[in-house]
């Protein structure tokens, strides 16, 4: 049976006067089935990820992020907090997490999180990222006081923290459910969820990579309650490393499915794997051509998602930029302090200025959107801002 597309035609933009071309014949069927606007299959994908037309994946992927968006491109003004870098899970793929009593180990204090929330910008941001490392020791207690501290100190910051990961994580410490932890930490002032953590599900794969993690299907169930719960998250994908393209597709096509039941995914990120540093350092780094084509297929498979992320961390500056025409209608924001993939050899500035964002949105001929976590749109002077509810 042929499923239309669940997110329909947003915006008018002059389509383009040039119609599809390709040499690559596997791609005509999926070309029909974009433009009729019908759900492409697992096969279909496959395709894609086989075709080195990238001209012609990237064009069908642009039609799809136009009708969606327009000119459009989405960025937020953020702050990263990593509150702590121990970590007992030792994935391989990871640079950022120690033992705790390695060089470079560190926890902060409360009082020291607060301190970093508010320092290194001057435009106000409005919202925090917080991630951090699976600590043997820190209490139930310390979350819960650091997002409620958090929120009563910056009550007009939407609060994006804890991975699936580390829910699940916090939810044994607690010794509660999954949904009891999510709740205490929707009561202490947890606005929304980020995506990290999803790595590839394909146990084969996460067996080598982050052994010690959740499972694929535990990810998703957890992601699963959050929604119920009225809380939103983001999704990712770990690419790049010892995945193969089927492995990619099977990652595509349960966030698909999980989104059609519940709709609380907002964005879909592919994360590049940045080798350096970690037990997997032998393997090479995702080439452009990758990173385009990994924009460009997710844009096209997962119908149901609103937006896809070109994270200008991990894809660079440029890459993200070319993605806008790709794909991506994101390009995340200023970001402040990224500490996780910098530990992993990532060479991108460790933040960005929103001016700078912008250019490059503008330099696209895309439309620079400031939004808040919520895809809100969010004007500002030079110290507050509004968000249009
Ligand atoms: S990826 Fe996350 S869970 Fe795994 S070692 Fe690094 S910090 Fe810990």
């Amino acid at each position: 049976m042929q499923q239309t597309t669940g997110i329909q035609a947003h915006a008018a933009v002059e389509r383009p006067l040039h119609s599809f071309q390709t040499d690559d014949p596997r791609l005509r069927p999926i070309a029909d089935k974009v433009l009729a606007g019908e759900r492409l299959s697992g096969d279909d994908a496959l395709a894609l990820y086989a075709s080195h037309d990238i001209l012609a994946v990237g064009w069908l992927a642009n039609h799809v992020r136009e009708r969606m968006h327009g000119h459009k491109t989405f960025f937020n003004v953020n702050r990263h907090i990593n509150h702590t870098n121990v970590c007992v899970a030792y994935c391989r793929l990871c640079a950022f997490g120690r033992k705790k009593d390695a060089p470079g180990a560190y926890t902060m204090a409360l009082e020291q999180a607060f301190e970093t929330a508010a320092s290194g910008y001057s435009e106000a941001v409005t919202e925090f990222h917080i991630v951090g490392g699976l600590h043997p020791d820190l209490t139930w207690q310390y979350y819960l006081d650091l997002i409620a501290g958090l929120k009563q100190r910056f009550p007009q910051v939407h609060l994006k923290a804890f991975t699936m990961v580390e829910i699940a994580f916090l939810a044994k410490r607690a010794k509660l459910s999954i949904r009891d932890t999510l709740v205490a930490l929707k009561e202490a002032g947890v606005d929304s969820l980020p995506g990290g953590g999803a790595e590839i599900f394909n146990e084969r794969v996460r067996h080598i990579i982050c052994d010690h993690k959740i499972d694929g299907s535990q990810w998703l169930e957890t992601a699963r309650i959050a929604h119920e719960l009225g809380l939103k998250s983001n999704a990712t994908m770990l690419y790049g490393h010892i995945e193969n393209d089927e492995d990619r597709v099977d990652h595509l096509i349960k966030l698909r499915t999980l989104q059609d039941e519940t709709g609380g995914f907002q964005t879909f990120i592919p994360l590049a794997f940045h080798p350096d540093n970690t037990p997997l350092s032998h393997l090479p780094w995702t080439t452009g051509f990758t990173d385009i084509k990994q924009i460009a297929v997710s844009r096209l498979v997962l119908d149901n998602f609103a937006h896809v992320k070109a994270y200008w961390q991990m894809l660079t500056p440029k890459i993200a930029q070319i993605s806008l025409r790709f794909g991506a209608d994101d390009l995340d924001g200023t970001v402040i302090e990224e500490k996780i993939y910098h530990d992993a050899g990532a060479e991108t500035p460790q933040g960005m200025r929103r001016q700078d964002l912008m250019r490059l949105i503008t330099e696209a001929g895309r439309e620079p959107v400031e939004r808040d976590t919520l895809y809100r749109p969010v004007t500002r002077t030079e110290t507050t801002f509004t968000v249009a509810v």
